[in-house]
């Protein structure tokens, strides 16, 4: 059994490296006589692992001293509940609405407090990043949330809106790591691990100090950051081997040259996929050009069937989970950082050839 080009948009394709890695240290890790899943959590081994990765991901972001690394789990939904409840003073927040996963944030901040609908794309199916206006912001919200990377329709922001005092915070989920970000510039980042990071059930939250320790009185202790934040994200068993693994995703990603390395590698793949996408008489992109996703490429034939046929046969020549989400049909191509550049060309050659046969 070969391996194929997964071009799905999470869980998703991991580097091989790293899976041979795992695959060797499986059953026996180091010299612990043991495999990593059946670790203590506060072994020795594996206080090295989780603080080898906070390491790592600090280096690679560039992460300022004054920001918290949090290892949780419950993924990129559970935290549009925790930063209402951890963030909410004057119980209001500022919300860019770029899709279904801003809908869902939206809709858990508005269980504690007013969220305040600054901009919104819904009128064009989300194809694009709304204009904002800065007039329509709350000076007294708590925070004010974008969707960096909207995975399903493929958008990105590529200014940030200026929030002033107001901490900007962020859903990152399919953008991290994938490009160089300023942390500085975000009170909070959060990201589920499943695209960039590693296998599901870990979370990845990077937070401002100072935005630890206000939480709402009804919190559950295990929705509170100052829970994770005073315990190093040992207040509970953490996701042990989800972190292992992202601890050697780290390490992959350093010899890549690490983020900034990366940038360079996911421009070149998503302009080989764009100029085609421009250039042909079939297959269009479905974003305004200046909104479009590195990572998450939507397109259409423009005809059902024809899209139909061509994730059949794609599939059939090893170029897999390229169907659109099911809220909006048609293509995506998800090509997160473990996507080589060769997965990429396949992809391509594959899309011309079906544009000659189908023509
Ligand atoms: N936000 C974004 C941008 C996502 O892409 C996803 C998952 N695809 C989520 C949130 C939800 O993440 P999780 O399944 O980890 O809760």
């Amino acid at each position: 059994m070969e391996r194929v080009y997964n071009f799905s948009p999470g869980p998703s394709a991991l580097p091989l490296a790293v899976l041979e890695k795992a695959q060797k240290e499986l059953v026996c890790y180091e010299n612990s006589g043991m495999s990593v899943m059946e670790m203590s959590h506060r072994s020795k081994e594996y206080l090295a692992i989780i603080t080898e990765a906070e390491k790592s991901i600090r280096e690679l972001m560039s992460i300022p001293d004054n920001y918290k690394v949090l290892f949780l789990q419950g993924g990129a939904s559970t935290q549009f509940a925790m930063v209402p409840l951890n963030l909410y003073v004057n119980k209001k927040a500022d919300f860019i609405n770029t899709g279904m996963w801003a809908k869902k944030a939206i809709s858990e901040a508005k269980k504690f407090g007013t969220v305040n609908v600054v901009a919104s794309s819904e009128d064009k199916t989300f194809s694009y990043i709304p204009e904002i206006d800065e007039s329509k912001f709350s000076p007294d919200a708590d925070f004010f949330h974008i969707t960096f990377n909207n995975t399903i329709y493929g958008t990105r922001f590529t200014t940030l809106p200026n929030t002033g005092n107001v901490p900007l915070v962020t859903d990152l989920s399919s953008a991290i790591l994938s490009e160089v970000i300023d942390v500085s510039k975000f009170g909070l980042i959060y990201a589920g691990a499943q695209k960039n990071i590693g296998p599901a059930g870990v979370t990845i939250v990077i937070i401002r100090e100072d935005l630890i320790g206000h939480a709402m009185d009804i919190t559950p202790t295990m929705l509170n950051y100052k829970t994770h934040a005073e315990d190093g994200s040992m207040y509970n068993t953490p996701p042990t081997y989800s972190i292992y693994i992202a601890k050697l995703v780290f390490d992959w990603l350093k010899e890549q040259g690490g983020v900034v390395g990366m940038q360079k590698i996911n421009e070149e793949k998503a302009a080989l996929v764009y100029d085609f996408l421009d250039n042909s008489s079939m297959f269009s992109g479905t974003v305004v050009k200046k909104d479009r996703s590195m990572m998450n490429i939507p397109f259409v034939t423009g005809n059902e069937e024809l899209d139909a046929k061509f994730i059949k046969e794609a599939k059939a020549g090893g170029l897999v989970n390229l169907g659109g989400h099911r809220s909006v049909g048609g293509m995506r191509a998800s090509i997160y950082n473990p996507m080589p550049i060769e997965g990429v060309k396949a992809l391509v050659e594959f899309m011309k050839k079906f544009e000659t046969e189908n023509k």
